[in-house]
């Protein structure tokens, strides 16, 4: 299996060849819109690639990243079997999402004494982030399918 680095690079790669391949389709004209919705999705990517991935159902050096947060992710370890449905390319990011997302929103509420507004769950910026982590992670799969 492919080690950290080899998936960052991999994921890296893949992002900035079809970056530059929509440029080229767009003939160069991306508005200030798209550039938000690119941001997002960047954002997403990066943390679905360095931080968010399939190998965080095993001791690995994603784990690691997370420094002394890492303690959340022990039950998902136990939870997930390496490999196995954290691995799946369907499924296996959504799961890490809602994982995280009933933490950040657990912690919200602790802070705040109430859940975030409907319009910042729903926020086509937070959607298209949550997209990016599910490409990056799907792309964690086929690299590990390849080798
Ligand atoms: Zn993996």
């Amino acid at each position: 299996m492919p080690n950290y680095n080899a998936h960052r690079t991999f994921n890296y790669a893949v992002f900035i060849a079809i970056t530059v391949l929509l440029y080229i389709l767009s003939g160069s004209t991306l508005s200030a819109i798209n550039l938000k919705h690119f941001l997002a999705l960047g954002a997403g990517y990066y943390i679905g690639t360095d931080f968010i991935t399939p190998d965080l159902d095993i001791k690995s050096k994603v784990i690691k990243r997370w420094g002394m947060l890492k303690v959340i992710w022990l039950p998902y370890m136990w939870l997930f079997k390496h490999g196995q449905s954290s691995h799946n390319i369907v499924y296996g990011g959504v799961v890490r999402i809602l994982y995280i997302g009933i933490i950040v929103l657990g912690v919200y509420y602790l802070i705040f004494r109430s859940l975030p507004p409907d319009t910042i769950i729903s926020s086509v910026y937070i959607i298209i982030f949550l997209i990016g982590i599910i490409i990056a992670n799907a792309l964690h799969v086929v690299l590990d399918t390849l080798f």
